[in-house]
């Protein structure tokens, strides 16, 4: 076995990679995710959730989303929700009164459970496995993701340091991005981008289900795609 005291891994552009964002691009405008088209007061509460939430452990409420803009109606502030959640920045749940995604952030318990490696920050759930390796670039800090093989359940376990995959475990992970797009990531495609422990597992977990339209990605790739998606996200 490879001694991994010495790992880095940085995040790389691969074929798969750039077939997967190609593919991503043409379905989603993530200029607006990043908060490029949106007027002053919509990109403010956008930054408000995402940078709230690993503060709080948690996707802020409404409550505290309208605490903190106490200038702004009621109406106003739903209206800018319904709006992010129409550019898929966030997702709303069928009431419209609860945040249930912030991406990379999830509002419920998922497979990938996220330890920060600062002090006032808590632990969190991402969405799905590549907002999972996309958190360290959208925060930058160093954090750790404890996740499982879709197949086998066995424990999966990344380290994140200075933007660079430091631990691996186990060595040969993939990821299986899913392309099946519907109305929104976070009820199509999020729970169907996971973690395998290898090549093998995923092959064995896609045997007896119908074929479905994505890539299987190395770690390289994959830690690309969540660059490329969350690196800017509060930039703007
Ligand atoms: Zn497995």
């Amino acid at each position: 076995m490879k001694s991994s005291k010495n790992l880095r891994i940085k995040p790389e552009f691969t074929t798969k990679a750039k077939k997967v964002y190609q593919a991503a691009i043409s379905v989603e405008n993530l200029d607006d995710k990043h908060g490029k088209g949106l007027s002053e007061e919509e990109n403010n509460i956008r930054r408000f959730i995402l940078s709230q939430s690993p503060i709080l452990g948690r996707i802020p409420s409404m409550e505290e989303i309208k605490e903190r803009f106490v200038k702004l109606t009621n109406e106003k502030i739903q209206v800018i929700l319904k709006k992010l959640d129409e550019l898929d920045a966030i997702h709303l749940d069928n009431n419209k009164t609860i945040i249930t995604a912030a991406y990379p952030f999830a509002g419920y318990q998922t497979a990938h459970l996220i330890k920060f490696k600062k002090d006032k920050y808590n632990n969190l759930y991402s969405m799905c496995a590549v907002d999972a390796l996309g958190i360290g670039f959208m925060l930058d800090c160093d954090y750790s993701i404890n996740s499982v093989c879709l197949h086998c359940n066995d424990e999966i376990k990344i380290k994140v340091k200075n933007n660079e995959i430091v631990y691996l475990q186990p060595e040969n992970i993939v990821i299986w991005f899913d392309m099946e797009y519907s109305c929104c990531a976070a009820t199509s495609i999020c729970k169907n981008i996971n973690f395998f422990s290898s090549t093998s597992h995923f092959t064995e977990w896609q045997q007896d289900k119908s074929k479905r339209k994505g890539a299987l990605l190395q770690i390289q790739g994959a830690f690309y795609l969540g660059k490329l998606f969350f690196e800017k996200r509060l930039k703007y």
